[in-house]
């Protein structure tokens, strides 16, 4: 086949770098290898009949600010500035309130935290009334979360474009200039030093483990940092019907701007393609074994460094899981581990290969936001060592059950997927590791080589773009922007 540029892979950075090639005019084929497009952002009837459930992510705080997605002007992506005069256009604001191809849906509650002994660390979209559940990590939470929050998008499009362009905007330098001195810390150095209370130190912690590290690890502060702003920011809805919704609403944007999409093609060789451009949505592994590629940079890829698998259960339940301490159920996210000292040690033993008997488990219960997936679904996981043949369902439950006894009980039906599954499903998850590579202080930039612009490879017109690349890991998007913009500068 011969046409101006083809993409491989249709996760959302794939989908994205389509898009912004189809709009520049270029002929464009999207080959995927699955039946299914979407990647990450695929939704099947994994347990039964009418139940949607998402075989990757979930929540959409990052899609919702990112700014690859507010360019393109997908219904639904208008997050306005906090506290700005202007009315989101097409009737949007921060709740994401509108309904267009992609409606978000958002929870009563953003994050919930369960503790044994003492109600639950609420999140909520304001600042300051989560603040106030925090006692005496008020302020705290105020002058770090808070400030970053307040920073507003600006500032996120700095983290997620950290090797830019960048627009010059000092307010926003300064503020991630003052964001990145707590942001490089571990989040358990940040949580001792700064925070005082129990609650305070686990909700930050629960935020900061979905980075899959080792919670002594630097940056690991940033990640928890960002998520909880973008909480205050933007939410963490969920995709009204599935993620799949998203998935469809982008290739049907690419399929009308003339683009041709394929499914059910894995591409083998780059030699099997015809076209002056190629971006890939693929990690460094899969890109060895499909290009001849010159030794330096070919050693560069080889050293790249994959992060933990996950262990992911989902289930049909036959109502909402009885969490003990009720407020729970209005959030969406939940972050299942108990105590900072707790959930460190869990990741600590992951880092180390091993698989913590009390993992930290982070659980999403789409219903409390959406109810238009066929009843009560649920997805969780925990941290495993990359590659892992560990059965965690008994590990994932007993979490489950110590802050919902009776949780079993409403089981109607599960469906398992370690990382062999997770992989046979998407080879772009190695070992099961979600993120696309580690997401480590040195691997945030050299993604996956060092370079002013790694979304480049050494063969002409070649990009990759998949989450192996800056800013990694989340649906955002922006590894295709980055791909496709340096393509269309050629
Ligand atoms: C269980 C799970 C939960 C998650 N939860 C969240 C969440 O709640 N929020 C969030 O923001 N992120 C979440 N993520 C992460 C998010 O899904 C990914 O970071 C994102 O999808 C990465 O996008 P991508 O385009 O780089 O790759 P992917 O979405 O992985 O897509 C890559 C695509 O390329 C295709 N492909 C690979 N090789 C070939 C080939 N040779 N030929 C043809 N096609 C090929 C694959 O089949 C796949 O469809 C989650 C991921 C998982 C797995």
């Amino acid at each position: 086949m011969s046409t101006d540029a083809v993409v491989v892979g249709s996760g959302p950075n794939g989908l994205v770098a389509a898009i912004l090639l189809a709009q520049a005019g270029r002929e464009v084929v999207l080959l995927e290898a699955a039946d299914q497009f979407g990647g990450g952002l695929r939704s099947a009837e994994l347990t039964l009949p009418g139940r949607v459930h998402d075989m990757g992510a979930t929540v959409m705080a990052m899609a919702l600010a990112s700014p690859a997605f507010r360019e393109l002007g997908i219904s639904g992506f208008d997050p306005k500035e906090p506290g700005s005069k202007e009315p989101g256009r097409r009737g949007t604001d921060l709740s994401g309130a509108e309904v267009g191809a992609v409606e978000f849906a958002h929870p009563e509650v953003v994050a919930a935290h369960p503790l044994d002994d003492r109600p639950a660390v609420l999140v909520h979209r304001d600042a300051p009334r989560t603040a106030a559940g925090l006692g005496r990590d008020a302020a705290v939470w105020q002058a770090t979360v808070g400030a970053a929050a307040r920073a507003g998008l600006p500032l996120v499009d700095l983290m997620l474009k950290p090797l830019g362009p960048w627009e010059p905007r000092p307010r926003a330098f300064a503020q991630a200039a003052r964001f990145g001195v707590a942001a490089a810390l571990p989040v358990t150095t940040l949580a001792r030093r700064a925070f005082r209370t129990v609650e305070g130190r686990a909700v930050l912690a629960g935020m900061a483990a979905h980075s899959m590290l080792d919670l002594r690890a630097p940056i690991t502060s940033g990640y928890g940092l960002l998520l909880g702003a973008l909480a205050h920011l933007v939410g963490w809805p969920v995709v009204k019907g599935g993620s799949q919704v998203l998935a469809d609403a982008l290739v049907a944007r690419f399929r009308a701007l003339g683009g041709e999409a394929v499914s059910g093609h894995r591409v083998r060789h780059l030699r099997e393609l015809d076209a002056e451009t190629v971006v890939l949505d693929v990690t460094p592994r899969q890109f060895l074994a499909m290009a001849d590629l010159p030794a330096g940079y070919r050693r560069g890829l080889e050293r790249y460094r994959y992060g933990p698998g996950v262990f992911k259960l989902d289930w049909a339940l036959d109502g909402p899981v009885p969490w003990r301490d009720p407020a729970v159920a209005a959030a969406s996210t939940v972050h299942l581990g108990g105590t900072l000292e707790e959930i460190a040690l869990s990741e600590a033993e992951m880092a180390r290969g091993r698989h913590s008997p009390r993992p930290y488990v982070l659980l999403v219960q789409p219903y409390a936001a959406d109810d238009s997936r066929g009843g009560h679904t649920l997805w969780a996981y925990c941290h495993v060592p990359n590659g892992s043949r560990v059965d965690m369902t008994d590990a994932i439950e007993g979490q489950i059950e110590r802050f919902a006894p009776g949780f079993r009980d409403r089981v109607l039906a599960r469906h398992a997927m370690g990382p062999a599954e997770l992989e046979a499903g998407n080879p772009n998850l190695v070992g099961g590791d979600i993120g696309g590579g580690l997401a480590s202080l040195g691997q945030f930039v050299r993604r996956p080589v060092w370079s002013a612009a790694p979304w480049r490879t050494p063969l002409p017109g070649v990009f990759l773009c998949s989450s192996a690349t800056p800013p990694g890991a989340a649906v955002h998007g922006m590894g295709g922007w980055q791909a496709a913009r340096l393509a269309l500068s050629r």
